[in-house]
C-alpha cells in the first residue's frame, strides 16, 4: 500500500508525537525543555536540548538497565565500580549517537564556565583535603585547564583525493576511556582529560588517588551537571566513591573500557602497560635546569624561582635541580636571593633532611624511578609543605614572603637524585657546559619528561635539547611555559613522555579510522 503525506502532514505526526512525549515526561525534564525554550539567551543551545528532550523519553525503557548513581548523592560518583563502567559505557553510546561535533563544544563549553566559577571553591577543596600545595596556584591551575585545554578544534579530517576518488582519515573515538589521576593535580587532571575525552566522543571512567576522592567526586558531580544543563546525557564522566587497586583492576579488567589513561608515578605506568590494553602513561619527572655562563642571570633566578616554588615544586614539570657554570654561580646565587629565594647552610640543610627524608630500609621503589635501591626517600608528610613551613620547623625566622628554600650540594644528593616535590631547591656548581649536560641527563633518570635551560647561546640550547630528549623544553622561562602557563601552547596535565603521545589533548584519546570512496566515486558498474 502506498501513503501519499505532504510536508504538512508529516509536521502535524512530529508535533503530537512530540506532544504526547511531552505529556508523559518526568517533571523535572518537561520544566528544563519549557525553561530552555522559553529563555532566549539560550537559543543557541537548543538544537541539542530538543535531542535531549526525545533522549531521555527514549530512554524511560532502558532508564531501569541504567545503573543510578543516586545512593552517593553525586551525579558520576557510584558505589561500585562496576556500576560506574556500566553507566559511563551506556552514556557514550548515546553521546555517540546523538552529540555531533557542535554540541560536543557546547558541553564543554558549560564544563569550561562551570570551573571558571568554582575555581576558588576547587581550589580550597584540593587544598583542604590534601594539605598539598598553595592555594593560589591551585586557583591558577584550574583556570589554566579551563581555559587552554583543547576542545574539538584539536580533531582534523585528513583527505587525500584524486582520479582514483576521495580518502578521508578521521579521529574516531575509542568509547570508554579509563582514567587515574594523581594527588597532586586531581580535579585540574581529571577537568583537562574529561574536556579532551569528551571533545573527542567518548566517555570516561575515573580511578582517582584516594586521598583526594572527595575532591575529585565533588567535581565529577559539578562537570556532569554543567554537561546535563547544556542539554547532555548523564554520567559521561563516573567515578567510584571509594577508589583502590582493586577498583582500578576492574576498570583494566572489563572489556567495556577500551583505553587506559594514567597520570601518576611509574608504579602505576608500569601496571597499566602490562594491562594488555592500549594505555597512554604519563609518569614522573625529575627536570633539570641548566644556567650557562651567557644567560641573563636576573631573569633566569626570577624564573627558576617562579616555576620551583609554584604549588610548592608539586608539578611534575617543576624545576628540581639546578646545574650551574662555576664563573656564574655566585651572581646567579646572588640573584636568586635578591628575589626571595632563603639559602641554607650545611647544618641547616641536614637537619632538613633528617625530617623530609627517610631512610630507605625496605629496599622499596618509590617516586620518580623504579630503582629500590635508592639510599632515601622523600616523606610524604613534607611534600608540599610551605617553604615556611620548613622555615618554622628549623626555627629559622626569615624576612619576608619566603617560596623557596636553596642549597648547594654535591651531584649525588638526595634532593638532586629524588622527585623531591618540595621547595627544597638544590643547586650544584659545575665546571663547563658539557658537565652540566652530563649531569642533568643522569638527574633526569631517562624519564624524557622535562628540561629547561637559560643560556642565550643557541648552540648550547641545541646541544641540551639534543642530549637531554625530553617530551618539554623550556628556553629562557619558567618550566610553567612547557606547560602553556605564561608560554604559548594549549596545556595539558597529563604528559605522556613514556608511551610517546607527549602533551596530550583530545586527538590523542581518537583512533584513526579510513573512509574510501573509490573507483573516481561516481563510476557506475554494469
Ligand atoms: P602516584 O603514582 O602515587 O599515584 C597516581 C595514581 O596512580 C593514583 O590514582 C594512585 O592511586 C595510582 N597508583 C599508584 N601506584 C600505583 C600502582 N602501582 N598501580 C596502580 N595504580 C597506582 O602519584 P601521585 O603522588 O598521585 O602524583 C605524583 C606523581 O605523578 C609524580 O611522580 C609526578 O611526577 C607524576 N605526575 C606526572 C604527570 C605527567 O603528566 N607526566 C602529571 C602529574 C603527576
Amino acid at each position: 500500500m502506498t501513503v501519499h503525506m505532504t510536508e504538512q502532514d508529516i509536521q502535524k505526526i512530529i508535533q503530537s508525537v512530540l506532544q504526547n512525549i511531552n505529556a508523559q515526561s518526568a517533571p523535572e525534564s518537561t520544566e528544563h525543555v519549557a525553561a530552555s525554550n522559553s529563555d532566549h539567551s539560550h537559543q543557541t543551545i537548543q538544537p541539542i536540548q530538543m535531542k535531549m528532550a526525545v533522549h531521555q523519553n527514549q530512554g524511560i525503557a532502558s532508564s531501569a538497565m541504567t545503573p543510578s548513581s543516586q545512593n552517593t548523592g553525586l551525579a558520576g560518583v557510584f558505589e561500585k565500580m562496576e556500576d560506574a563502567i556500566e553507566a559511563a559505557y551506556l552514556a557514550q553510546r548515546e553521546y555517540l549517537k546523538r552529540f555531533q561535533l557542535k554540541e560536543r563544544e557546547q558541553i564543554i563549553s558549560a564544563i569550561r564556565a562551570t570551573v571558571l566559577e568554582h575555581k576558588e571553591q576547587l581550589a580550597k577543596m584540593v587544598y583542604e583535603e590534601t594539605k598539598l600545595g598553595r592555594y593560589e596556584d591551585k586557583v591558577a591551575k584550574h583556570e589554566l585547564v579551563a581555559s587552554k585545554t583543547p576542545g574539538t578544534e584539536d580533531l582534523t579530517t585528513n583527505a587525500f583525493s584524486g582520479d582514483d576518488g576521495l580518502t578521508i582519515v578521521e579521529q574516531a573515538p575509542f568509547g570508554l576511556i579509563g582514567a587515574v589521576t594523581p594527588v597532586t593535580n586531581p580535579t585540574e587532571t581529571i577537568i583537562n582529560n574529561s574536556i579532551g575525552i569528551l571533545a573527542s566522543g567518548n566517555a570516561v571512567v575515573l580511578n582517582v588517588h584516594p586521598s583526594s576522592k572527595h575532591s575529585c567526586a565533588f567535581v565529577v558531580d559539578l562537570l556532569n551537571k554543567a554537561i546535563q544543563q547544556a542539554g547532555g546525557p548523564e554520567n559521561l564522566i563516573t567515578m567510584v566513591k571509594n577508589p583502590t587497586l582493586d577498583t582500578l583492576n576492574v576498570i583494566i579488567e572489563s572489556p567495556k573500557v577500551r583505553l587506559l589513561v594514567g597520570t601518576g608515578g611509574p608504579g602505576l605506568v608500569k601496571t597499566l602497560l602490562k594491562s594488555g590494553k592500549k594505555a597512554i602513561g604519563a609518569g614522573a619527572g625529575n627536570p633539570p635546569v641548566i644556567v650557562d655562563e651567557t644567560a641573563d642571570l636576573e631573569k633566569a633566578a626570577k624564573s627558576i624561582i617562579e616555576g620551583a616554588s609554584f604549588d610548592n615544586n608539586l608539578l611534575c614539570i617543576a624545576e628540581k635541580e639546578l646545574f650551574v657554570i662555576d664563573s656564574v654561580a655566585d651572581d646567579l646565587i646572588f640573584q636568586m636571593l635578591n628575589h626571595g629565594a632563603y639559602m641554607l647552610d650545611g647544618q641547616q640543610l641536614e637537619q632538613l633532611m633528617s625530617f623530609a627524608l627517610e631512610e630507605n630500609i625496605n629496599q622499596e621503589a618509590r617516586g620518580c624511578s623504579l630503582d629500590n635501591k635508592r639510599e632515601y626517600h622523600v616523606s610524604k608528610e613534607w611534600v608540599g609543605k610551605d617553604a615556611t613551613a620548613f622555615l618554622q620547623k628549623l626555627g629559622i625566622q626569615a624576612n619576608g614572603d619566603v617560596k623557596l628554600l636553596i642549597c648547594e650540594v654535591d651531584f649525588d644528593h638526595p634532593f638532586v637524585q629524588l622527585e623531591q616535590m618540595m621547595p627544597v631547591f638544590p643547586i650544584v656548581r659545575v665546571k663547563d657546559l658539557e658537565q652540566a649536560i652530563d649531569l642533568a641527563v643522569l638527574a633526569e633518570h631517562g624519564n624524557r619528561h622535562t628540561a629547561i635551560m637559560h643560556s642565550r647561546n643557541v648552540d648550547h640550547l641545541t646541544k641540551f635539547a639534543r642530549a637531554i630528549e625530553t617530551t618539554i623544553f623550556v628556553k629562557n622561562a619558567s618550566s610553567l611555559a612547557g606547560v602553556g602557563f605564561g608560554g604559548e601552547g594549549h596545556t595539558t596535565m597529563t604528559i605522556a613522555g613514556p608511551t610517546g603521545e607527549g602533551i596530550t589533548s583530545a586527538k590523542t584519546f581518537t583512533r584513526q579510522r579510513r573512509c574510501v570512496l573509490a573507483e573516481g566515486g561516481f563510476r557506475i558498474i554494469g
